[in-house]
C-alpha cells in the first residue's frame, strides 16, 4: 500500500472527498486550508489551517513534509493558492495536479449572462433587481454598492462592514434543493441569481429553480489557472496520482 505524503489543497468539498479517497488507498494526506472559514467541515488526515507565507513558505513546507504530489482541489476562483503551488511544485519537482468540476453551461431555456468579475456582474444586473448572491463574502460590497438592488446574499461567514438595509444574509451551506431554491426565490420575490462558475454540483439546484421560475442569471467565469494535468472526479485525479508517482 502506499504510504507517500499528499498535500490536500482544501476549501471545497470536492477536497474532502479526495482526503478521504487517499486515506482509503493508503495515503498519508495533510489537508490545507486558509483558515477563513470560523468551523469548517474537517476530512480525514491531517490538517493545517492558514497560508504558506507565498511560493517560497510553501516550498519550505513541501521540503519539511517530504510532500509526493500536490492534489489542488481549492474553489475555481481561489486563483492565487493554484499560481502558488504551481510555481512551488515547479520548483521542488513535486508533481502538481489539480482536482476541478467542469464550468456549468448554459440550456437553451436558461436566461444566462456570462461576465469575467463580480465588478461585471454588478454593472449588467438591471435597476431595481431582487438578487440571490451566491458570490461569498469577499466581493459582495460591490453588489452592497448598489443603491437601487434589493436581495439575499447567501453565504458561509458573514460579510465583513456594515449591510445595507435592502439587503438580507442568509448563512448557509450547500447543497440546496430545486424545492428549497424555488421556495426561496418565491418567498422573496427575486428576479435575479448572481453567482461565480464553480461547476459544483451541490449548487446546480439554483439554475434548475430559476429556469423554472424565469429568472435571470448572470454568471461570472472562472480566473485563469495554471496549466496542469487536471481531473473532474476523484476517481480520476486518483488516476493521475498514480500516473504521476509510478508510471
Ligand atoms: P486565494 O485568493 O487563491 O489565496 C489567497 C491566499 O490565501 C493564498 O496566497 C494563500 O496564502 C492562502 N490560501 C488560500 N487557500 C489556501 C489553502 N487551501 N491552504 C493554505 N493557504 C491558502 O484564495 P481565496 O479565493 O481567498 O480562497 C481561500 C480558500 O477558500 C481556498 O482554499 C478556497 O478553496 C476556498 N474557497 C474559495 C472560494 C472563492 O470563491 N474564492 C469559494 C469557496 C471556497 P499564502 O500566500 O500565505 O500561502
Amino acid at each position: 500500500m502506499p504510504a507517500e505524503h499528499i498535500l490536500v489543497l482544501g476549501g471545497t468539498s470536492l477536497a474532502r472527498d479526495l482526503a478521504d479517497a487517499l486515506i482509503g488507498r493508503g495515503f498519508q494526506t495533510t489537508t490545507s486550508l486558509a483558515g477563513v472559514t470560523r468551523a469548517p467541515v474537517l476530512p480525514q488526515g491531517c490538517v493545517r489551517q492558514g497560508g504558506f507565507g507565498g511560493v517560497d513558505g510553501l516550498i519550505r513546507f513541501l521540503r519539511q513534509e517530504e510532500i509526493a504530489a500536490i492534489a489542488d482541489a481549492t474553489h475555481p476562483f481561489a486563483a492565487q493558492i493554484s499560481a502558488h503551488a504551481s510555481a512551488a511544485a515547479t520548483a521542488t519537482s513535486v508533481p502538481y495536479l489539480r482536482l476541478e468540476p467542469p464550468p456549468w453551461t448554459a440550456g437553451s431555456r436558461d436566461k444566462w449572462l456570462s461576465v469575467t468579475s463580480v465588478a461585471a456582474a454588478a454593472e449588467a444586473l438591471p435597476c431595481h433587481a431582487r438578487v440571490l448572491a451566491t458570490i461569498g463574502r469577499k466581493e459582495i460590497g460591490r453588489l452592497f454598492a448598489r443603491s437601487d438592488l434589493t436581495g439575499i446574499a447567501r453565504m458561509i461567514e458573514p460579510p465583513a462592514g456594515s449591510l445595507p438595509e435592502s439587503w438580507k444574509v442568509l448563512l448557509s451551506r450547500p447543497p440546496f434543493s430545486v424545492e428549497s431554491e424555488t421556495a426561496l426565490f418565491r418567498v422573496h420575490d427575486l428576479t435575479h441569481v448572481v453567482a461565480k462558475n464553480s461547476g459544483n454540483q451541490t449548487g446546480f439546484a439554483k439554475f434548475v429553480a430559476a429556469r423554472e421560475l424565469g429568472l435571470s442569471v448572470v454568471l461570472i467565469d472562472r480566473p485563469k489557472k495554471p496549466d496542469a494535468p487536471t481531473a473532474a472526479t476523484v476517481d480520476d485525479l486518483l488516476k493521475l496520482l498514480y500516473k504521476a508517482l509510478w508510471a
